[in-house]
């Protein structure tokens, strides 16, 4: 359920309520004459925005949009054809590229390819007229299906599979971005669809563009707040969090026991592994618990508007969940540097299991949060002194 809403928005959402509103005709009244300054506004803010955080591919796909945008009510029926058949290749392109950094050698390579498509179609169409129609306005099937669309079958066949490519993108990544260009895909279709309906295809490209624009945002939303290796919300995201907290709050500092030694042991890529099992077993801690990764291999969870004794028992279950949870060493996984001790030897894959110590401590209100983190930090140290593996609520 939750797959389902991240895929859809705001994309697939913000085109529904706009075919809605256009089928219901609330545009009709203002939207033709305030096309061109929202169409232009979306439009450069959003290359903006992906210029200055440096997402390469977002920008590629807003260029390709707004090249579109720009040429689209200007030309002739042979080339929408050609922009109807390279718009989503371009979008596909964009969403199966690397980000390489835009101010780069590739960077401006991909720019460049992008700028000659116009140039290379033109000629095309100018040198082998007939053949470039053929080309790309031919009719290579019969179906009625497809000719309910006004688009051509060579671009259907390309918006087709740039759909296609865009999925197997998104189920690979799983990113934001990866979805807004699905999307944006679909805003391309339906306003190359609409070529012809007046101010429709603007209002699909533009709705496109800020689909890629809102993807870039959050991408940088998740840069500044989630810690890339477990997913949990970090530090600054813990910082807010505390700054806002008010009332009766419980927090507890999380400790991987022997984290050195297991990473001695198993090497740094088996250490990042448990880190990620760690913050998904404190993430289900439940009772209200929000875990946090406080940097390293410690944690944080904080219990907003919960005492101790409520958050207790949540804690001392997802210490046990760590500490049940054997951990399969694949083969392969070797130690950066030698070993002290060499592992145990078993056959097959080993299993290796890890424990966490908590130490705990409530606030009464705002003003006392920052010294209940100090006391919990402090009933950490003396969970460790107490021989790990357990939870100390402090004083
Ligand atoms: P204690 O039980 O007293 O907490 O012992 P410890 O070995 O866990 O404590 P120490 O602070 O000496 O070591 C922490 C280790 O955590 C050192 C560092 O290599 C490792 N570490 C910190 N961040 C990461 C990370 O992101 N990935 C991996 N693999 N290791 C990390
Ligand atoms: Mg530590
Ligand atoms: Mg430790």
């Amino acid at each position: 359920m939750r797959g389902i809403a991240a895929f859809c928005l705001p994309g697939g959402a913000l085109l529904l309520l706009l075919s809605l509103m256009v089928r219901a005709g609330l545009l009709t009244a203002w939207w033709p004459a305030a096309a061109p300054y929202v169409s232009a506004t979306v439009l450069i803010a959003a290359i903006l925005l992906a210029w200055r955080f440096r997402r390469s591919r977002a920008l590629y796909a807003l260029m390709a949009i707004a090249l579109t945008h720009i040429l689209l009510e200007r030309l002739g029926m042979q080339a929408f054809g050609a922009a109807a058949l390279l718009l989503p290749l371009n979008l596909a392109a964009a969403g199966l590229l690397r980000e390489r950094g835009v101010i780069s050698r590739s960077g401006l390579l991909r720019l460049a390819a992008l700028l000659l498509q116009p140039a290379l179609a033109a000629t095309a169409l100018l040198l082998f007229p007939r053949a470039s129609t053929r080309f790309l306005l031919g009719r290579f099937s019969s179906s009625e299906w497809l000719a309910q669309s006004g688009l051509p079958q060579p671009s259907l066949a390309a918006f087709a599979v740039a759909a296609l490519a865009l999925c197997v993108g998104y189920g690979i990544r799983r990113s934001a971005q990866d979805s807004a260009f699905i999307w944006a895909l679909a805003g391309a279709f339906l306003a190359l669809d609409s070529r012809g309906s007046g101010p429709l295809p603007a209002l699909y490209l533009t709705a496109a563009a800020l689909i890629v624009g809102l993807s870039v945002v959050e991408a940088s939303h998740r840069l500044a707040y989630r810690d890339e290796l477990t997913g949990l919300p970090g530090r600054r995201a813990l910082e807010e969090a505390l700054a806002s907290a008010g009332g009766r709050t419980t927090v507890a500092m999380v400790d991987v026991d022997h984290f050195k030694r297991f990473n001695d042991r198993y090497g740094h890529d088996a250490g990042d592994q448990v880190l990620k099992m760690v913050a998904a077993r404190l993430s289900e801690a439940g009772g209200g618990g929000q875990a946090f990764r406080y940097g390293g291999e410690e944690f944080t969870i904080l219990f907003r508007g919960c005492g101790a004794e409520q958050a207790l028992p949540h804690l001392e279950r997802a210490r046990r969940a760590v500490a049940a949870q054997s951990f399969a060493i694949r083969a392969g996984r070797r130690p950066r540097k030698k070993p002290d001790r060499p592992a145990p030897k078993e056959k097959g894959t080993r299993r290796a299991f890890v424990s966490v110590s908590m130490g705990v401590a409530e606030a009464a209100s705002s003003q006392d949060i920052l010294s209940a983190l100090k006391g919990a930090d402090r009933a950490l140290y003396r969970a460790k002194d107490e021989g790990r593996n357990r939870v100390v609520l402090g004083r």
